[in-house]
């Protein structure tokens, strides 16, 4: 299967759990921006601080502060395949990363997207509870997909590596969904 991998698509399509099994399975790394700063606002760092507000907004956080986080994983892992979830979110964020992936000798193999209908996304992402999911901040949230995330799907299309995956139905079937794409 494929190595590098990077998933694209509207929150609440489920990138975060069919990672997390893909990675399982496949030996993976799996480089969630989302859990990557939940995590350092948890731990209350300086980082985690700058980060809170934003997240709690629906908003981004700023692109150097993503960045900085994603080059030193991605600079730790010695060979080990990846697959970037939540990152990037708009295209300056695509943009930086392709020399970095350059510069590691490591291009992307393969985008999937994960697409599913707003009704179903709102639906779900109501029923999980996060703090930034309550209906106002999830609506924002799908209006900064459509702005600035949705763009990179044509930046990817274009390079031929975009694999398009619906996302409905049971867990399973998704996954397998996605390794039939990927194999
Ligand atoms: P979801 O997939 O449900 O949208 P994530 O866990 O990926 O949630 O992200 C939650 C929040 O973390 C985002 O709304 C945003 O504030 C911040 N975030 C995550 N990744 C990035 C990124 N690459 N650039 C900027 N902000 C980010």
């Amino acid at each position: 299967m494929k190595q590098r991998l990077l998933f694209l698509g509207p929150p609440g399509a489920g990138k975060g759990t069919q990672a997390a099994l893909l990675c399982d399975r496949h030996g993976l790394r799996h480089l969630s921006t989302g859990d990557l700063l939940r995590a350092e606002v948890s731990a209350g760092s300086e980082l985690g601080k700058e980060a809170e507000s934003v997240m709690n907004r629906g908003e981004l956080v700023s692109d150097s502060l993503v960045l900085a986080i994603v080059k030193a994983q991605l600079g730790a892992l010695n060979g080990q395949g990846w697959l970037l979830d939540g990152f990037p979110r708009n295209v300056a964020q695509a943009e930086a990363l392709d020399p970095l992936l350059q510069e590691l000798n490591q291009p992307i193999e393969a985008v999937v997207l994960l697409e599913l209908d707003d009704a179903v996304l709102i639906e779900r992402l109501l029923s999980r509870g996060r703090d930034d999911d309550n209906e106002a901040v999830i609506r924002n949230r799908l209006v900064v997909y459509a702005d600035k995330t949705e763009p990179l799907i044509e930046h990817y299309r274009q390079r031929g590596l975009l694999q398009s995956v619906e996302a409905n139905g049971n867990i399973e079937a998704i996954t397998e969904r996605i390794e039939g794409v990927l194999a």
